[in-house]
């Protein structure tokens, strides 16, 4: 038996084989797999990788998918199916997994957001479906209703559908916005602590108007009970990450909830053309990893994982305060990323290095290395840590810390 580097040697040294391949049996026959599993493009075109001290961050690439997903992504990818024959059989094991009457796999969870609030205008109408984003004339609602504190940046993904948003502040203004052209009342899980109204309140508001409710629960696993815990209390419409804490691919997400109005959401997503969901695809690859992803955080022990992550910030924490000056803080918060956090702070006096500065350090270093810059120093997850890169993590932190102590 050759091994893989002796085959690529001989490669390099046979200039004629590109052409003999054209001509000659399948690839396999001549060639061992492993030559092509060898190729390593992070190389070949230079990209940078790191470790990542930072957390679930999609400009990062989200998190790293596990062994079961992509064996499962792997052996998916050799066979044909009919999309949403997939979307079907995955959407029943989904919905069983999360209480909801039923799911499906979307391309994020802003995706959801748009095919969800796409479903609840059009219903199963397919003329209306086509119409999207104009709504004007078509007899469609056209408005959502959110908390002014909750109305950031994700909204975007409401009003790619046509509607406009309606910014609301206490629960009087909430009655005196609804009007016959109010289409949902959309809720943000992870600005609950900022706005007035309470998740209860604004389920409670849905019913009584008759208006679906729909919350973006994005960053909001752990704790794995908010998979269930707002298709409970009785939101029309759940949305979810699936390439954040629960490591399914990157690009997808989970739409949950009423059996109606996913069938209806449905309609404006691939295979489906002429709809405003087209673009927004999801391989059965990527449909059947995001289930596999989800099954198994369903399943994992949260409590070790937790210790786990602790002990790792633990590790760099009592690192880093070895050096005189810095104090650390590890603390976890209580919406979104909800995972220990490391706050690493310094007296200026003692160490004479801005956040900025430290961070492009770790950055720059051999490994690199990503963490949060703050105002007043930087802070870290460790969740997304292989095992042991705490060590490496905790010793590159103090070389830089002690470097600029005066
Ligand atoms: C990450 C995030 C989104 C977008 O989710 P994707 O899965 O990347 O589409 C939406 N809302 C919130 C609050 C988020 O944190």
């Amino acid at each position: 038996m050759i091994n893989r580097r002796e085959i690529i040697k001989r490669l390099s040294a046979m200039p004629l084989l590109g052409g003999l391949l054209d001509t000659s049996a399948p690839v396999q026959s001549v060639l061992p797999a492993p030559v092509m599993a060898s190729r390593n493009l992070v190389k070949e075109l230079g990209i940078r990788t790191f470790i990542n001290a930072a957390g679930t961050y999609t400009a990062m690439t989200g998190s790293l998918m596990e062994d079961d997903v992509m064996d499962t992504i792997l052996t998916s990818s050799k066979e044909f199916m009919m999309l949403d024959d997939v979307q079907t059989k995955v959407g029943e094991k989904i919905a069983a997994l999360t209480h909801a009457e039923s799911a499906v796999v979307t391309a994020g969870c802003f995706s959801a957001m748009t095919l969800g609030l796409a479903g609840v205008l059009t219903g199963m109408d397919q003329k209306k479906v086509e119409q999207l984003p104009h709504l004007a004339g078509t007899g469609m609602k056209s408005e959502v209703i959110a908390q002014k504190a909750h109305n950031i940046g994700y909204s975007h993904a409401l009003t790619n559908t046509g509607c406009t948003i309606i910014q609301v502040e206490t629960l009087a203004d909430v009655e005196k916005a609804i009007n016959e052209k109010t289409a949902l009342l959309w809720f943000l899980n992870i600005q609950s602590d900022k706005g007035q109204i309470t998740h209860q309140q604004w389920v409670d508001l849905g019913k009584k108007h008759n208006i679906p409710t729909m919350i973006d629960i994005a960053a909001d696993v752990p704790p794995v009970e908010n998979l269930w815990k707002f298709n409970d209390m009785g939101f029309d419409l759940v949305c979810v990450s699936g390439g954040k804490a629960m490591r399914g691919p990157q690009s997808a997400g989970l739409l949950m909830g009423k059996k109606d109005i996913i069938a209806a959401a449905r309609l404006s997503m691939p295979p489906r053309g002429s709809t405003i969901g087209r673009g927004m695809k999801v391989n059965k690859e990527e449909i059947l990893g995001m289930y596999v992803a989800l099954e198994k955080f369903v399943a994992m022990d949260h409590q070790k994982e937790w210790k786990m992550w602790e002990d790792r910030a633990a590790h760099i924490a009592n690192t880093a305060k070895s050096v005189n000056g810095v104090t650390v803080e590890t603390f976890a918060p209580e919406l979104g990323n909800h995972t220990p956090t490391l706050r690493v702070a310094w007296a200026t006096d003692k160490v004479k290095l801005t956040p900025k500065a430290l961070q492009e350090q770790l950055r720059n270093g051999n490994p690199s290395i990503e963490v949060v810059g703050e105002p007043n120093g930087i802070s870290m997850t460790t969740w997304m840590l292989k095992p042991g890169q705490e060590k490496i993590v905790a010793t590159r932190l103090k070389e830089e810390l002690t470097k600029a102590s005066v």
